[in-house]
């Protein structure tokens, strides 16, 4: 293993080396990407080939999305990841830098790192594919080697592009010490242990099916119930340009949170600076529709520009509320 900073062998992350961790505001556990995206007239079905634009390689993945928008909305965030010793790499940790995520916690080498092959329509939706590499290298065992600095984290936040087992192994080590926040994307099933932990579970439309299965009916609030029905703490279910809905499982209240009108260019990366932003802004104490309100707000900045971190709004960018 060598670490980010050039060294070789089993360093651990900034939290182990003697002293206090670092107390971030938000810890992201996930995937980091190099996303190489081609604009095309459509996307194409099976079987078919269509020309597109020429290629543009932007930093992304789920993991290192979350981490740069919180960042550049201000909050104190770390990344824990995995990536390549190669150049996707190397872009990936200078997007982190530049945006003042704290990247100790990144560790290198063992496979390539993660890409994805996205392509654009002029509508501004996508499809995606993801090969995983240095992202399914992420174990649990390095969460472990980094319990410090995930236990001194408010809020720790998770997706699935990396092995389910690390997702259950960081929720084992937080033990509640901090929020724990999950997207389960791309969407799958989940074991008890990490739906009960969920404070959000965040899903959108897609996610939200997959989870509930042939009983998701017809309407969104109901998914929100019926997602409260699996165990999460809370829940929040993301609408596009519809918004977002909130539901408290204490209260079973559901709430409606309106999204800013925009004109969407590329919609890669929304629900990750919408999750970011709503994770930073629970563990500040927010409640959960200010939180998604102002999530919304991050959500419908970053649909206005093309590419993923790079779209991603410092405050000042940010739409007025609905
Ligand atoms: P993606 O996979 O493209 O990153 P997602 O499907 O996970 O996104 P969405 O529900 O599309 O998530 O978007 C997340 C949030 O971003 C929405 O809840 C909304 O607040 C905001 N948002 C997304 N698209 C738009 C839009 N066209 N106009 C305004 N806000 C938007």
């Amino acid at each position: 293993m060598t670490r980010t900073d050039g060294t070789a062998g089993a360093a651990a992350p900034a939290g182990e080396r003697g002293g206090a961790p670092d107390a971030f505001d938000l810890l992201v556990v996930g995937s980091a990407n190099a996303d190489l995206v081609v604009r095309v007239e459509r996307r194409p079905g099976a079987g078919e080939t269509v020309l597109g634009s020429d290629l543009a390689v932007h930093p992304g993945g789920k993991g290192a999305n979350q981490a740069v928008a919180a960042a550049r909305l201000g909050a104190r965030t770390a990344l824990l990841a995995r990536v390549g010793d190669d150049a996707h790499g190397r872009l990936l940790l200078q997007a982190q830098r530049a945006a003042g995520v704290a990247v100790d916690g990144v560790l290198t080498g063992g496979a390539p790192t993660g890409v994805a092959l996205i392509t654009v329509d002029p509508s501004g939706d996508n499809s995606i594919v993801v090969s995983p590499g240095a992202n399914a290298l992420l174990t649990p065992g390095d969460i472990r080697s980094a319990a410090r600095l995930v236990r001194a984290a408010r809020v720790v936040s998770a997706q699935l592009e990396i092995p389910l087992a690390t997702v259950v192994e960081t929720v084992r080590v937080l033990g509640g010490a901090g929020r724990f926040v999950l997207n389960p994307s791309p969407a799958g099933p989940l074991p008890a242990e990490v739906l009960t932990a969920c404070d959000p579970l965040v899903v959108n439309e897609h996610e939200a099916r997959v989870l509930l299965g042939d009983g998701a009916g017809p309407d969104p609030a109901g998914w929100a119930r019926s997602l409260l029905a699996l165990g999460p703490r809370s829940v929040v279910v993301t609408l596009g340009a519809a918004g977002a809905l909130t539901a408290d499982g204490r209260t079973g209240v559901v709430e409606r949170v309106a999204a800013p009108r925009v004109s969407a260019v590329d919609t890669t990366g929304a629900g990750d600076a919408f999750t970011a932003a709503l994770a930073w802004r629970l563990g500040r104490g927010e409640e959960p529709a200010a939180a998604a309100r102002y999530a919304a707000r991050v959500g419908a900045a970053a649909v206005t520009r093309p590419g993923a971190q790079e779209a991603y709004p410092v405050p000042a960018q940010l739409p007025p509320p609905a």
